[in-house]
C-alpha cells in the first residue's frame, strides 16, 4: 500500500489553523513518519485543488491521507476531485484527518495516528 499525504492549509489564513506551522509540520512528517510522498495545497476544495486531485489521484493501491477540515466536510468537498480522477472514495483510498483547531504538535499526532491505523 502506498501512502500519500496531502495537507490542506485552508488558504494559510483560516483562523482554525492559525496554530499550525505548516513548514515545521511538513518537515517533521518527512523526517519522522512513514509515507511515500507529501504535499501541501492552500485550498484543496477550490477549483485549483480539484484540478490537482483529478490529475494526481491514481487507482494504484495508493491511500490518500488528507489532513484538513472535518472528515464529513472533506467527504463532501473533495468528492468531485476523486470523481474526476476516477478514484472511488472509500476506506481503501481515502483517509481524512481533522487538523483544524489544533497546534503543530497536535496535528502531527493526528496524522501519525491515522498512518498507524492504516497498518492495522
Ligand atoms: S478542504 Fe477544508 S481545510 Fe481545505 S480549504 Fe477547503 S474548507 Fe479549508
Amino acid at each position: 500500500m502506498k501512502k500519500a499525504l496531502i495537507l490542506c492549509a485552508c488558504s494559510f489564513a483560516c483562523p482554525s489553523m492559525k496554530e499550525i506551522n505548516f513548514a515545521e509540520l511538513a518537515e517533521r512528517i518527512r523526517l519522522e513518519l512513514p509515507q511515500d510522498f507529501m504535499l501541501i495545497h492552500p485550498r484543496l476544495c477550490e477549483a485549483n485543488g480539484e484540478t490537482m486531485l483529478a490529475d494526481l489521484l491514481k487507482n494504484d493501491g495508493t491511500v490518500y491521507l488528507t489532513a484538513a477540515c472535518k472528515p464529513e466536510k472533506q467527504h463532501k468537498l473533495l468528492r468531485d476531485g476523486f470523481d474526476k480522477a476516477g478514484v472511488e472514495m472509500n476506506e481503501k483510498t481515502f483517509k481524512p484527518v481533522w487538523i483544524q483547531f489544533k497546534n503543530t504538535d497536535q496535528a502531527f499526532e493526528e496524522i501519525k495516528k491515522a498512518l498507524e491505523e492504516l497498518d492495522k
